[in-house]
């Protein structure tokens, strides 16, 4: 599991804004509102943080979801040897992705719709429906 999928699944109402960039509630504040953290991933694959609710440090956000700041940085070889990769995936392989997460999220939607309350696992998938979709604009914007 790469930093940030590690950051991610421990973060509460995740939201994707663009690629490499996601909003959630900070865990170290806990304020209400749902996207006072900013997290993102640099140039070197490190995990960032930015609360803008009340500033909070780096190092009490990884503590505040029981991480400690190296785990918020890639494995040391890992990053060493792996300059920034080319896409992997064609336009038309991102459309097929895309297509199955849309109908995820189009069935979720209807059981919310008709009042079935979605499930942890559920959720859960819902952001990574919405983690993927802009893990593949990234992939295709390249
Ligand atoms: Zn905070």
């Amino acid at each position: 599991m790469s930093p940030i999928d590690t950051v991610l699944s421990r973060l509460d109402y995740v939201k994707p804004t663009r690629p490499d960039r996601w909003r959630s509630s900070c865990p170290a504040c806990r304020g209400s509102s749902k996207s006072a953290l900013s997290v993102g991933i640099g140039d070197n694959g490190s995990v960032m943080f930015t609360c803008f609710k009340t500033g909070c440090d780096v190092s009490s956000i990884a503590a505040a979801i029981s991480l400690d700041l190296e785990d918020l940085f890639p494995p040391r070889d890992a990053h060493a040897t792996t300059p920034r990769r080319r896409s992997m995936l064609t336009a038309g392989q991102a459309l097929v992705v895309l297509d199955d997460e849309a109908n995820f999220v189009f069935t979720a939607a209807c059981n919310l719709a008709n009042g079935v309350e979605l499930s942890d696992a559920d959720r859960a998938r819902c952001i990574d429906a919405a983690a993927h979709v802009a893990y593949l604009l990234g992939e295709v914007s390249q």
